[in-house]
C-alpha cells in the first residue's frame, strides 16, 4: 500500500492530456475520506468537539480520537462505493448531495433524516427555487462544482484487479484496527456522549442523507402497493337535518410563540381578535415538516406510532367525514394535500391566474374567492371545506403577503435570511402572522354572512413551527426529538357563530384550553366539530367533548 499523489508534468499520450493529477485507488479512497472528514464535516465536527469540550473532564486523545474515527468509517466507506468504471460518477453525484446537505447544516442548522427527504421530495419545483440565492450559487460552485472538476482531471490509476483488491484489503484492514484500537480505549467516553448527543450521529454527511433516503426510497419502491384500509366503513351524520358549514384552515409554518394570543407583545391576531375565538395554549405538532404533521393530523395515527406509508394507504378524517354524507372541498395554495385530499374534491390555487399570484406562489387572499364560491353553492346540509395554507412558508417570509400588509419593518426580503440581522428576521415573520391572521378573519366574516339558521364554524391550526434563527437555528425540519419548542409548539383555535346550536359561546368559554393538546386530537376534534359519528371517535382525544349534544358512545368500539 503506497499511496501517492503525482503531479503529471509531461501527460502521456494514452490520457490525451486531459488529466492534471494521476494518483491509485487507494490515495484517491484517502484523500476523499480526509476532504469528507475535515471539511463536509465540519458542522459534525464542531457538535462533537463542543459536546466533549463542555465535560467536566475530557481527555484529549478521546477529543483527536474523533476525526480520526470517522476518516476510518469514510475510507470503509469509499472502499465499498469506489467500484472500478463507476468511480466518478457516483463521487461526481456524491460530492453535489453531500455539498447540498453541508449548505442546509451551516447555513439552517438542518439534519437530512427520513422526515426531511420526504418533504424535500415532496417540495415543488416553486418551493425548491426560494431557497436560490447568489450565496448557495457561490457556496455550490466552491464545494460542488470545484472538487468535481479537480476530481475530472484526476486520473486513477487502477492495478490489476488482484493486486488492487490485495491492496484495498490492506486499507481496510488498517482502517478496522485503527478503529478498534479507538473503540477499545474510548468505549466508555463514545457510548455516553453519543447518548447525550444523539443528534450529532445525525449530522454525518453523507451517512445521514444516504440511509434516510434509502429508507425512503424502499419504503416508496417496494410497499407502495399496500392495501387500503378501511377504518370505519360506517361513519353517519349525527343529526343529519341540521345546516352546517365548517371550514378548516391549516396553517403553514405559524409557530404560537409569535401569536398575541399566546402572549407575544406584539399585535399579529387584530383582525381576528374582534370574532373572539377560543385559543388553545398548548398544542404540539405531530411533525417538524408539512409532508408528516399534514397528513398526520387527519389520520387517526398518533405522532407516537406516525407512519406515512400506512396513513397514505388508510381512510383519513376527511374521508369519514365525506363518507358520512357531507360535502368536502380541499383548497391548497401550499404544495399539495400530502395525499390527504385524494379521495375528495379539490382545487389547487392556480398560480397563474390572477393579480394575487407572481407566478409561482400566491398569496393566501387567492383562497378567499373559491370559497366564496363554494358558500354560495352549498348543496348539501353539512359541508366541510379544507383551506390549506401557504401562512408563512420559508426562507422567503417576505413573499408571502403584500406590501400594504407590510406591519412591521425593517423587513429581510431575501432568501438567504441566515444573512438578515434577528430584527428583519422577526419582522418579515411577523407580517407573515398577521397577514394570515387577517386571512382567517376574512373566512370568518364570509361565514357569518350566511343565513342565521346555518351552524357556522372554523377551526385553525399551523403544520409546525419555525425557528428564526435562535441557537443558529432557521426554517424546521429537525428530527422531533431535538427540535426546538419554536418548531413544534403550534397555535390553534376554534371560531363558532353567536347561534350555533352545538358549539355555543357557553360551551366555548368553559373549554380548559391550557390542557397539553397535540395534533393528535384533530382527528376526533373534527369529527365532533362536524357532526359526525364514527366508531374511531375518543372523547379523551376531542378538544370539545364537553360542548357535545350528540351522543357517539352508542357507536364507540
Ligand atoms: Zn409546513
Amino acid at each position: 500500500m503506497n499511496p501517492t499523489f503525482k503531479l503529471s508534468k509531461q501527460p502521456q499520450e494514452n490520457t490525451k492530456k486531459r488529466f492534471y493529477f494521476n494518483c491509485s485507488a487507494n490515495a484517491f479512497i484517502i484523500f476523499m475520506a480526509c476532504y469528507y472528514g475535515l471539511v463536509i464535516n465540519i458542522p459534525f465536527m464542531h457538535g462533537a468537539f463542543s459536546a466533549i469540550t463542555s465535560l467536566h473532564t475530557f481527555s484529549w486523545l478521546f477529543l483527536f480520537s474523533v476525526p480520526l474515527l470517522l476518516i476510518c468509517l469514510l475510507i470503509i466507506f469509499f472502499s465499498v462505493v469506489s467500484i472500478r468504471g463507476i468511480l466518478k460518477p457516483i463521487n461526481y453525484l456524491l460530492l453535489v448531495l453531500s455539498s447540498a446537505a453541508l449548505y442546509g447544516s451551516l447555513n439552517y442548522g438542518v439534519v437530512f433524516d427520513y422526515s426531511m427527504i420526504q418533504n424535500t421530495v415532496e417540495t415543488d419545483s416553486s418551493e425548491a427555487l426560494s431557497y436560490l440565492n447568489l450565496q448557495l450559487v457561490g457556496f455550490l460552485l466552491l464545494f460542488a462544482a470545484l472538487p468535481v472538476f479537480i476530481l475530472s482531471r484526476i486520473k486513477i490509476n487502477c492495478a490489476r484487479p488482484y493486486k488492487e483488491v490485495i491492496s484495498r484489503l490492506k486499507l481496510l484492514l488498517a482502517s478496522f484496527a485503527l478503529i478498534a484500537l479507538v473503540v477499545v480505549n474510548f468505549y466508555a467516553d463514545y457510548a455516553a456522549t453519543g447518548r447525550n448527543n444523539r443528534i450529532l450521529k445525525k449530522e454525518i454527511i453523507p451517512f445521514q442523507y444516504l440511509s434516510s433516503g434509502y429508507k425512503y426510497a424502499r419504503d416508496q419502491l417496494l410497499y407502495s402497493d399496500i392495501e387500503f384500509k378501511n377504518i370505519d366503513t360506517t361513519p353517519t351524520l349525527a343529526s343529519p337535518s341540521t345546516t352546517r358549514v365548517t371550514v378548516i384552515v391549516v396553517g403553514e409554518t405559524a409557530r404560537a410563540e409569535n401569536f398575541s394570543y399566546q402572549g407575544y407583545e406584539r399585535n399579529t391576531n387584530q383582525y381576528t381578535q374582534k370574532h373572539n375565538v377560543t385559543y388553545f395554549d398548548n398544542v404540539s405538532s405531530c411533525g417538524t415538516a408539512t409532508a408528516v404533521s399534514v397528513p398526520c393530523m387527519f389520520s387517526l395515527q398518533t405522532h407516537a406510532n406516525f407512519s406515512r406509508l400506512d396513513s397514505d394507504n388508510q381512510q383519513n378524517v376527511i374521508d369519514l367525514i365525506q363518507q358520512a354524507g357531507t360535502d368536502v372541498l380541499w383548497v391548497d395554495n401550499n404544495s399539495g394535500c400530502k395525499n390527504v385530499c385524494t379521495r375528495v374534491p379539490t382545487i389547487n390555487i392556480d398560480t397563474k391566474a390572477s393579480e394575487l399570484c407572481d407566478g409561482k406562489y400566491c398569496f393566501d387572499e387567492a383562497l378567499l374567492a373559491p370559497l366564496k364560491h363554494k358558500l354560495a353553492n352549498l348543496s348539501q346540509a353539512n359541508t366541510v371545506i379544507v383551506l390549506h395554507m401557504m401562512g408563512s412558508h420559508g426562507p422567503t417570509y417576505f413573499k408571502r403577503y403584500p406590501e400594504k400588509f407590510k406591519q412591521f419593518s425593517p423587513t429581510c426580503d431575501r432568501s438567504d435570511i441566515q444573512n438578515c440581522s434577528a430584527e428583519e428576521l422577526v419582522n418579515t415573520y411577523d407580517n407573515t402572522i398577521a397577514y394570515s391572521d387577517f386571512i382567517n378573519a376574512q373566512v370568518i366574516e364570509q361565514l357569518k354572512a350566511l343565513p342565521a339558521n346555518i351552524d357556522k364554524q372554523l377551526l385553525y391550526v399551523s403544520d409546525h413551527g419555525e425557528s428564526l434563527g435562535e441557537n443558529g437555528a432557521y426554517l424546521h425540519g429537525f428530527p422531533y426529538a431535538f427540535a426546538p419548542t419554536a418548531q413544534t409548539h403550534v397555535p390553534l383555535y376554534i371560531w363558532a357563530d353567536e347561534h350555533n346550536q352545538r358549539i355555543t359561546a357557553k360551551c366555548l368559554n368553559n373549554l380548559n384550553s391550557t390542557l397539553a393538546q397535540s395534533h393528535d386530537a384533530i382527528f376526533h376534534t373534527l369529527l365532533s366539530l362536524t357532526g359526525v359519528a364514527s366508531k374511531t371517535y375518543q372523547t379523551s382525544e376531542d378538544l370539545l367533548a364537553s360542548c357535545q349534544t350528540i351522543n357517539h358512545s352508542e357507536t364507540k368500539i
